[in-house]
C-alpha cells in the first residue's frame, strides 16, 4: 500500500518535472527569438554644435538584410558606431541581439561582426598571420580561421601580403575578421566602396551568401547594390529617418526614392 503511494507520487513528479523542464525550454526559445536583431530607440548623437543623429528609431528582425542609405554626412556611420560599442549616444537606447549597446558591450561585440569603412589592416602581414593577430586581440577561437577564409574566398590569396592584394580582396579580409567570431549580426560600412564592377558583383555574392543565416546592416551609396542584396532599406538625411520600407512594397524606382526623400 506505502509503496504503490510512492510510486504514484514519484510519477507525478517525474511528470511534473517533466512538464516544468518544457515549459523553460519553450520560454527561453521565445525569449530568444522575441528579439529583434537591432533596436534603436531615440537615438540622438551630437558633435560638438553638429546633431548627427537626431531621434532615431527603428529595428531590424533576424535574418534580414537592409540598406543604410543617405547622403554623405547623414549620421549613418555614427549610427553604426553607436551600434557596435565604437560610440556612445547622448540619448535613446539601442540593443543588438537583444543587448543593451551601453550596459552590455562585450555581449553586443561578441554578437556583430563590424566592417568600418576604412577598413584598417595591417598592409605587412600575411592573410592568415592577420586574421591569427585578429582572433588573439578578439580572444577568439582560432579554429575558424580555415572556415572563414573559404567562405570569403581568401584561398587562391593567402599566401600574399595585405599590402600585395587589391582592394578587392582587402575587403575580403575585413568581412574574413568581422565573420571571425561568427556573430549573429553584421555591421557593414560601404563595404563596396572603390571596387571595381568585377569586385563588387563578387563581394555583393558574397555579402548575400553570407546573409543567408545572419542579419545583415550595410550602407551603402550604390543603388543597384540594395536592389541586388537587401530586403529593405532604410534612409536617413541630415540625422533623421526618412524612409523605411520593403525594397518589394516601394514600388518604383530606388533612386527616385532616394532623390525625393534627401532633397
Ligand atoms: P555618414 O556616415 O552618413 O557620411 P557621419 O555619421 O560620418 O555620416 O557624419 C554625420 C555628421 O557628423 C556629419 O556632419 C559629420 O561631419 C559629423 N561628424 C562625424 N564624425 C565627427 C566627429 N568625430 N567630430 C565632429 N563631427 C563629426
Amino acid at each position: 500500500m506505502f509503496n504503490e503511494f510512492t510510486k504514484k507520487v514519484n510519477t507525478k513528479n517525474y511528470i511534473n518535472l517533466n512538464l516544468s523542464i518544457t515549459v523553460l525550454l519553450l520560454f527561453i526559445i521565445f525569449a530568444q527569438n522575441k528579439y529583434m536583431s537591432i533596436e534603436v530607440k531615440n537615438i540622438t548623437k551630437t558633435y560638438g554644435e553638429q546633431k548627427a543623429l537626431d531621434n532615431v528609431s527603428f529595428s531590424v528582425n533576424k535574418g534580414e538584410i537592409v540598406g543604410f542609405l543617405g547622403p554623405n554626412g547623414a549620421g549613418k556611420s555614427t549610427l553604426m558606431k553607436i551600434l557596435t560599442t565604437y560610440l556612445t549616444s547622448d540619448e535613446g537606447s539601442a540593443s543588438v541581439n537583444g543587448f543593451d549597446v551601453s550596459s552590455a558591450q562585450k555581449s553586443v561585440q561578441q554578437s556583430v561582426g563590424y566592417l568600418p569603412e576604412h577598413n584598417p589592416l595591417y598592409l605587412d602581414l600575411y592573410v592568415r598571420e592577420y586574421l591569427e593577430f585578429s582572433a588573439d586581440v578578439h580572444k577568439t577561437d582560432k579554429s575558424r580561421i580555415e572556415e572563414v577564409i573559404t567562405l570569403t574566398g581568401l584561398t587562391p590569396e593567402c599566401h600574399k601580403k595585405i599590402g600585395e592584394l587589391s582592394k578587392g580582396y582587402r575587403q575580403r579580409v575585413g568581412l574574413a575578421t568581422a565573420l571571425l567570431h561568427n556573430p549573429d549580426v553584421l555591421i557593414l560600412d560601404e563595404p563596396t566602396t572603390g571596387l571595381d564592377p568585377n569586385q563588387l558583383v563578387e563581394i555583393r555574392e558574397l555579402i548575400k551568401n553570407i546573409g543567408k543565416d545572419k542579419t545583415v546592416f550595410l550602407s551603402t551609396h550604390i543603388m543597384q547594390e540594395v536592389e541586388a542584396i537587401c530586403d529593405r532599406i532604410i534612409i536617413i538625411n541630415k540625422g533623421q529617418i526618412v524612409e523605411d520600407a520593403l525594397i518589394a512594397d516601394l514600388g518604383k524606382n530606388l533612386e527616385k526614392v532616394f532623390r525625393e526623400k534627401t532633397k
